[in-house]
């Protein structure tokens, strides 16, 4: 049965889920977590596949069309596929996709394809050895080779890369020189305060502004495309390149004015902001037994509290004041 469409406080329609599968990863991005003594949820705290399915079929009776599975890495989760499978052929999405860091792809490589419309991958560097120094692993060649076979099998695939002083400046150049004769998207992402741990104060200055000259210094024929209402990229081309570049201001937040999106960590917690600290529990309510129709009324009243921008749900915090909680926590 169909219910009243999801719609937040200031009116926008939320028909976007983000839901983090697992809170664990097997790459410990320097910007994202701690090399060691990160405190992982127990498995009993996590949300099993039959709850998360539940959620799901909830959140679409109520206009929430449009999935996206992120983490930590999805991978990692033991029997991720059987639910994925599940989620598409029961849920049916309208929109299906995945954000992966591409490590373990290559273990399913028959069935993605099948599965997404669309897939995010994480990578900030095209040089093996700062790939190292960013992700503290040498999976440099098997993600090269997941990418390229990902790219051969024809989906719509997007190279997410967060931009970072002192890091990764060199490889913004060869990045959009891959869309070159790739159909690829590549897009550049500010650097975000939420890295697990104390000490978020040097996170990196490169904003939008900064980034797009960058690259026109030698691209001088990039070209902006029209904007897509809720997208938080501003896309791009290179005159002439087959794929498109795209700048997402995350630390920046020009793109909140559209919002249709909420997420859900990997403990059952519904996150209306991803600069809002503040969680609202639906596992517990779940396991307590509460009905499908207590459920829809627990996540409207949520959404009728969302933020009006990530200003507002960082204001507990002087807006600026780094949140520390790793991006796997929130569900990035
Ligand atoms: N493990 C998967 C991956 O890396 O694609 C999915 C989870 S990861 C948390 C999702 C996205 O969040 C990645 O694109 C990652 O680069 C981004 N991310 C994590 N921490 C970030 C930060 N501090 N600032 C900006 N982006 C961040
Ligand atoms: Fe893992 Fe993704 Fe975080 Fe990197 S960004 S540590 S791949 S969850």
């Amino acid at each position: 049965m169909k219910h009243t469409q999801l719609k937040d406080n200031h009116g926008r329609i939320i028909n976007y889920v983000r839901l983090a599968v697992t809170d664990r990863c097997n790459l410990r991005c320097f910007y994202c977590m701690p090399e060691e003594g990160i405190q992982f949820l127990d498995r009993k705290d996590i949300m099993s596949y039959e709850e998360m399915y539940r959620l799901l079929n909830v959140l679409k009776s109520m206009g929430v069309d449009k999935i996206r599975i992120t983490g930590g890495e999805p991978f990692v989760r033991k029997d991720i596929m059987p639910f994925l499978q599940k989620i598409k052929h029961d849920v049916m999405p309208r929109s299906f996709s995945i954000t992966s860091n591409a490590t373990l792809l290559h273990h399913h490589m028959e069935e993605i394809p099948k599965l997404f419309d669309a897939l995010n991958i994480s990578l900030d560097s095209l040089d093996p050895n700062r790939f190292h120094e960013i992700t503290r692993r040498d999976d440099f060649r098997q993600v090269r080779d997941n990418i390229s076979a990902l790219i051969a099998s024809g989906l719509n695939v997007k190279i997410n890369a967060v931009v970072m002083d002192g890091k990764n400046i060199d490889d913004i150049i060869p990045f959009v020189e891959w869309t070159r004769n790739e159909n690829i998207e590549v897009r550049f992402i500010e650097e975000m305060p939420f890295n697990g741990t104390r000490n978020a104060d040097d996170i990196s200055n490169w904003d939008y502004k900064q980034i797009l000259g960058h690259i026109r210094t030698e691209f001088t024929e990039l070209e902006a495309l029209p904007y897509i209402s809720s997208s938080t990229s501003m896309m791009y081309q290179v005159k002439g390149f087959k794929g498109k570049v795209g700048i997402i201001p995350a630390f920046s937040r020009t793109f909140c004015g559209t919002c249709n999106r909420i997420r859900i960590t990997a403990k059952g917690e519904l996150r209306t902001c991803l600069y809002s600290n503040k969680g609202f529990d639906l596992l517990g309510p779940m396991r307590s037994g509460i009905s499908d129709d207590e459920l829809r009324i627990l996540i409207r009243d949520v959404v009728q509290k969302k933020e009006k921008n990530g200003f507002e749900a960082a204001k507990d915090r002087n807006g600026y004041i780094p949140i520390y909680e790793s991006m796997t926590t929130i569900g990035g």
